[in-house]
């Protein structure tokens, strides 16, 4: 039997107890050349509030009564005729939050799991380390000497973006809620400062810590930080437009930025990005974080709950925070 989290309505603002039902369904047969996958892992991240609402994105929209979208990884546990898998293949692609998923294999990869735990390849070795990967050196690309500031610095993406940007000699700055978070980025992630937003004055906060302006600023939460962000940026400033969680649960108009002038006194660029662009170069950032991380320059923080069960209240961690580094649901029972 294969339990799944099934989306069962478009939410306006926070997700409730109607958005998705927990369903329990046959296995059916396997078609020629398809494979059955046990889900060890799924990964929650920020973007699937985004993948609920009927709107023009850059993914098409979860249809109501399909499985929840998500990542996922786990074994093949059943092969019919497919040469390009066998049983006992470790696996990652998209399979969504269920325990059990069937695929012809295209775009499902192959890891290997005794080089790193399963979980690390859908966090920093997997979909938010390669954002934080290109979003910080292709898009902002940084340079050794440059001022980094990164919002949602605990979490998957941002924890990764401030230690790259120290790997490169920066100085990183990091935004993030919580004293304990704030100490995590200094003390275990080598940030040079860290700001709590949910405690300190943004503005006043930056004036201090970011004494000479900004050279880049790597954004993951949008909205009102954003905005003061805006305000410190030196000459020939990018803004890196990554992600906006603090507006995804939003029903009004999006709050937007209104120190962008700043863009135009600094010459300054602001780009958005989406991390499947650069999936055709995913094996060679992989390969660079894994040395990085065997010299112990980059450390992968995952946050780990189980039980399909558990899947909405694991989900709302996202939002309010009561995590640190990438969150992951196990499905598969012991
Ligand atoms: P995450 O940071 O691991 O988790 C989200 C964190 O956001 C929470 O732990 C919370 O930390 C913070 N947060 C929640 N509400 C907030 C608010 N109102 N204001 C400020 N911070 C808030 O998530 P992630 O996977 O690293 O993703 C970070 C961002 O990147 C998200 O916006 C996501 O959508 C985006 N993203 C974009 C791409 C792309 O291709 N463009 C790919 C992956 C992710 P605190 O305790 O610090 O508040």
């Amino acid at each position: 039997m294969n339990k799944q989290i099934i989306f069962k309505e478009r939410p306006v603002g926070v997700p409730n107890e109607n958005t998705w039902s927990l369903e329990v369904s046959d296995i059916p047969e396997l078609n020629n050349g398809e494979l059955l996958i046990e889900h060890h892992y799924v990964s929650l991240d920020p973007a699937m509030r985004g993948w609920m609402n009927d709107t023009k994105s850059y993914i098409h929209p979860v249809a109501i009564d399909d499985v929840m979208r998500s990542g996922s990884i786990g074994k093949v546990i059943k092969v019919n005729n497919n040469p390009n898998f066998k049983v006992g293949d470790c696996v990652t692609g998209w399979g969504g939050v269920q325990q059990y998923a069937i695929t012809n294999g295209d775009n499902w990869y192959k890891v290997d799991d005794s080089l790193a735990p399963m979980p690390m390849y859908i966090g920093t070795l997997g979909m938010p380390g390669m954002t934080a990967y290109f979003g910080i050196l292709e898009v902002g690309k940084i340079k050794e000497g440059d001022i980094v500031l990164v919002s949602g610095a605990a979490g998957a993406v941002g924890s990764v973006v401030g230690q790259i940007a120290k790997i490169k000699g920066c100085k990183v700055i990091g935004i993030a809620g919580g004293k304990d978070k704030c100490e995590y980025l200094l003390n275990e992630l080598g940030f040079d400062e860290a700001i709590d937003y949910k405690s300190e004055n943004i503005y006043s906060a930056l004036k201090q810590k970011c004494l000479k302006g900004i050279d880049v600023y790597f954004d993951n939460v949008g909205g009102k930080i954003l905005d003061a962000a805006l305000s410190k940026l030196r000459m020939r400033a990018r803004v890196v437009i990554c992600g906006a969680i603090s507006q995804y649960n939003n029903t009004t108009k999006i709050d937007g930025p209104s120190n962008y002038l700043s863009l135009l006194v600094n010459r300054a660029s602001m780009q958005g990005m989406v991390v499947m662009d650069y999936a055709k170069d995913y094996g060679k950032a992989a390969h660079q974080m894994a040395i990085w991380m065997k010299e112990g320059k980059l450390k992968s923080k995952e946050d780990i709950y189980t039980g399909i069960e558990n899947f909405k209240e694991t989900y709302e961690r996202l939002f309010n925070g009561d995590k640190k580094g990438k969150l992951v649901l196990k499905v598969k029972e012991d």
